[in-house]
């Protein structure tokens, strides 16, 4: 049934090993740190804003196949839309892997995110699969600390 494999799809394995957007910026209107300690995942977020606009988005770091996959998935998703727009993008994924019912659950939004719902079945991995959205929102919210999962 919940066989390891299953999680580690086509679409995942694609991302972990060609990455989107994995780069630095060079002159980013914000970076912030995101750390899951419990798997050892680290990120680096680089954003650059025009006005309520994410311009462009990209990230750094080192770290399991599930982390980096939704690091590049999470990119690609929200490069060229509102704050607001990767608010509602987050609340739909968070839902998705927590399975928390509510009607933010728009699996249209998601993209090749949709493709990380096999985490919820393994409930160590979520943290390497959110990591990179709660760095977002860090940054979105403006913190500057570093974000830890835990
Ligand atoms: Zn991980």
């Amino acid at each position: 049934m919940n066989d390891v494999s299953d999680l580690y799809q086509e679409i995942i394995i694609d991302h972990n090993a060609r990455p989107r957007n994995f780069r630095e910026l060079e002159t980013p209107d914000k970076f912030i740190e995101g750390y899951n300690p419990i798997c050892g995942d680290k990120i680096i977020l680089y954003l650059k804003f025009n006005g309520n606009m994410i311009a462009d988005i990209s990230f750094q770091g080192s770290g399991c196949a599930i982390s980096r996959a939704s690091a590049s998935m999470m990119t690609e998703a929200v490069k060229g839309i509102t704050k607001q727009g990767a608010n509602g993008i987050f609340e739909a994924f968070h839902n998705m892997i927590t399975r928390t019912p509510g009607d933010g659950i728009d699996v249209a939004t998601l993209g090749d995110l949709e493709f990380l719902s096999g985490v919820t079945a393994f409930p160590a991995r979520i943290k390497c699969a959110i990591l990179s959205w709660h760095t977002l929102r860090a940054a979105l919210h403006g913190n500057d600390e570093i974000v830890s999962t835990e």
